[in-house]
């Protein structure tokens, strides 16, 4: 007998992933607690024009899982902090409490510490998951009510490099075009990215493009899913990046490619990188890159000769200790040859997760105030200090990896954690939840037990996005609304209340009714999103910042006329290869790569309780050159043991004729399998981002461990 689908009412709201930010509409049965998603599709927004992949499509399951958290928790007495947990019942090591306990619990162990040890022994991370309203009240509490500027967010992990170099070298840390204007290009060059995994349907508009006549450039050590799609691929060595780049541009200077009216008009310091470039022919480096002169030289022409080309990136090119020479160099290859400012040109970093261009915009970043105003500015200062009605420390603050350095040595002895896993997502973690176990105080707010809940002394329980009402601000800078689909679990409640809960038992006097409320400020710390209207979010679904005044426009396509900069003009940064901070040797010979997988998000806290993806990709796997794995005598699919000089882990090896020797990849969502107990944590100097794309490495069969 076929069974009846059920009847199902439409609600609008956005993808919970990654940072295309698809609109979605869920269709949802039942009634109360007992509402379920049923299935989702896609809306026509501006970014997904209805598509959506396997994520938005069948990963809805998480915000019902039977691990979903619905209690306030507080840590037992004398429980020792770990994330070995006993797995048939790690809610043990905690009791449940009821809000006010839990609340003033969390409060007065952050008020305790700050009284005793003043408030740079605190730091807080917020979430790139939340929305704008959260991420803007969270820094806000953290600048008001701790009193330091001890503040981050994922964006560390993922393009703090690129908004480094893109704040440096053209005044916006931004997107310059969105993901569609692939329509307009004629090149088309991805560097260090994997969207066919990473963001899918933005991937799908590339493709479109290609069938069109575009003409697409693939550049990544790895051969990924889009090589088929591409005109060239330029299979590089690990690490060779930035002389791959230079080599690029040498090609254009040497061949007067350049296009010097634009040179002249809107920019300074080419000729300290000119001479940088041209140090570096691509006969000269074809030994370092990999890549025979002759396609390098063609590829060079075909970005500057266009017409139009545009730039897309991802953390291949970020997650380095040269991240932000990588990205100088993409900006200075759009720069010389004036491919941007148009349709169809640009500089287009992908970012990770759905809010990560909010949470930036909203300040969640140590060294700057929303709209990326600096904290070191005494003017700026003095704006924030009238808008908030408090005093505001000069002192700046600490990122991601630095946190946890400071936490390690005692000098960060409380934090605040909202939606954010660095027990899983940091690098080195032995060392990272070293650091968070050792603390006096953790706060910690999320869905689930996550690997940094473990080590919790108080656990607050959150919204996932299908539970709340909020902006979120995609890769192509869209403002977009989420709206509840399902109601809150159990005693689970909205993040921006539990952010005020805290702050009002810190003594701020907040008192925001919601959203809405808190967008209204919002608005007035961001000149960006000055002319944005909670109405006009409502009644649109989707608006482009910057849109400074409500009348004025918005630009979907930055810097036509001049750059955010003091000048206007965009700047040239001359760079020079570095080495990655650890070479493989005899011990270690292989190079580790880090990544995601299409299937599943980041550290995997929703995706593998997402049962239809989690079965798709259920296990820890690692790829690796099949001649490499012939010549270790090791079948495909076999167990090994990968190790680095911070520790090893078992899961099975994949033959992946797309991998270069000597290299091997895996994704960081597996806790049984967690790749970052083997990354290192070395930082680049400017992002301070981690080199999670290369590390020293060896492969064991399990009888030769
Ligand atoms: Fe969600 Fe990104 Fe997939 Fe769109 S491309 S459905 S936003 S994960």
């Amino acid at each position: 007998t076929p069974i009846a689908a059920p009847e199902t009412r439409a609600i609008d709201s956005l993808c919970p992933y990654c940072g295309v930010g698809c609109q979605t509409t869920y269709h949802v049965a039942g009634d109360g607690p007992e509402t379920k998603i049923v299935h989702v599709v896609g809306r026509d927004g501006p970014a997904n024009a209805g598509r959506l992949c396997v994520k938005g499509r069948y990963g809805f399951g998480y915000p019902r899982h039977a691990h979903r958290l619905t209690k306030p928790l507080i840590r037992k007495p004398g429980i020792a902090k770990s994330v070995d947990l006993d797995p048939a019942n790690p809610l043990a090591a905690f009791r449940e409490a009821n809000w006010e306990e839990a609340l003033d619990a969390a409060a007065a162990g952050l008020a305790r510490i700050k009284a005793q040890h003043g408030p740079h022994a605190l730091a807080g991370f917020g979430s790139a998951k939340g929305s704008n309203e959260e991420a803007y009240l969270f820094q806000k509490l953290v600048r008001t009510g701790f009193g330091t500027h001890n503040v981050d967010h994922c964006t560390r992990l993922c393009h703090a490099s690129s908004v480094a170099a893109l704040l440096e070298g053209i005044g916006s840390g931004a997107v310059s075009n969105p993901v569609r204007d692939v329509e307009f290009a004629d090149v088309i060059v991805v560097i260090g990215a994997n969207p066919a995994a990473n963001h899918p349907v933005a991937a799908s508009f590339i493709k479109n493009a290609v069938e069109r006549g575009a003409k697409l450039i693939l550049m990544d050590p790895r051969e990924t899913p889009l090589a088929r799609h591409a005109h060239r691929y330029l299979q590089f060595r690990p690490d060779a990046d930035v002389t791959l780049l230079l080599s690029l541009a040498c090609v254009i200077i040497e061949e007067g490619l350049t296009d010097d009216a634009f040179i002249a008009a809107r920019t300074e310091g080419f000729d300290a990188f000119r001479a940088a470039a041209l140090a570096f022919p691509p006969e000269r480096v074809e030994a370092i890159t990999g890549i025979p002169a002759e396609t390098a030289r063609e590829v060079a022409r075909l970005y500057a000769q266009g017409p139009n080309s545009m730039i897309f990136w991802g953390m291949g090119i970020s997650q380095h200790i040269h991240g932000t020479d990588n990205s100088r160099c993409l900006i200075a290859l759009a720069l010389m040859t004036g491919q941007i400012g148009r349709r169809g040109t640009g500089l287009h970093p992908l970012r990770g997760q759905n809010n990560v261009q909010g949470a930036s915009d909203a300040g969640l970043i140590p060294m700057m105030f929303p709209d990326y105003q600096r904290v070191s500015d005494p003017a700026v200062r003095a704006k924030f200090e009238t808008l908030w009605n408090t005093p505001l420390t000069d002192k700046p603050g600490l990122t991601v990896v630095e946190i946890m350095d400071a936490a390690l040595a005692g000098e960060i002895r409380g934090m605040y954690i909202e939606g954010e896993n660095p027990a899983m997502s940091d690098p080195d973690l032995a060392h990272a939840r070293a650091a968070l176990g050792g603390l006096e105080h953790l706060v910690v707010q999320d869905l689930f037990l996550t690997e940094t809940a473990m080590l919790a002394d108080v656990i607050l329980p959150a919204s996932s996005l299908m539970e709340k009402t909020g902006s979120f601000t995609n890769t192509d800078r869209l403002v977009q609304l989420s709206q509840p689909v399902l109601p809150l679990p159990g005693d689970a409640r909205p993040d921006w209340w539990i952010i005020q809960q805290i702050a009002q038992r810190l003594g701020l006097a907040w008192n925001y009714a919601g959203p809405a409320e808190v967008f209204e400020e919002l608005r007035q710390a961001l000149p960006a999103y000055a002319g944005i209207t909670w109405a006009q979010l409502e009644a649109e679904t989707a608006v482009v910042a910057p849109k400074f005044t409500e009348d004025g426009p918005s630009y979907p396509v930055l810097f036509e006329q001049d750059f955010p900069t003091a000048t206007g003009r965009a700047r040239f940064v001359a760079v020079a290869p570095l080495p990655a901070a650890e070479l493989p040797d005899e011990a270690y010979p292989f190079v580790l790569t880090t990544g995601r997988v299409l299937e599943h998000w980041h550290t995997g806290s929703m995706t593998r309780r997402a049962n239809v993806l989690d079965a798709l990709e259920p296990q820890p796997w690692c790829t690796v050159h099949p001649d490499d794995l012939a010549a270790l005598g090791i079948e495909s699919g076999a167990t090994i043991t990968l190790a680095t000089r911070r520790g090893a882990i078992t899961l099975a090896a994949r033959a992946d004729r797309g991998m270069q020797k000597g290299s091997i990849f895996m994704p960081f969502c597996y806790v049984e399998a967690a790749a970052n107990l083997l990354t290192q944590p070395a930082l680049d100097p400017f992002g301070k981002i981690p080199e999670f794309k290369y590390c020293a490495a060896r492969i064991r069969t399990e009888e030769t461990v």
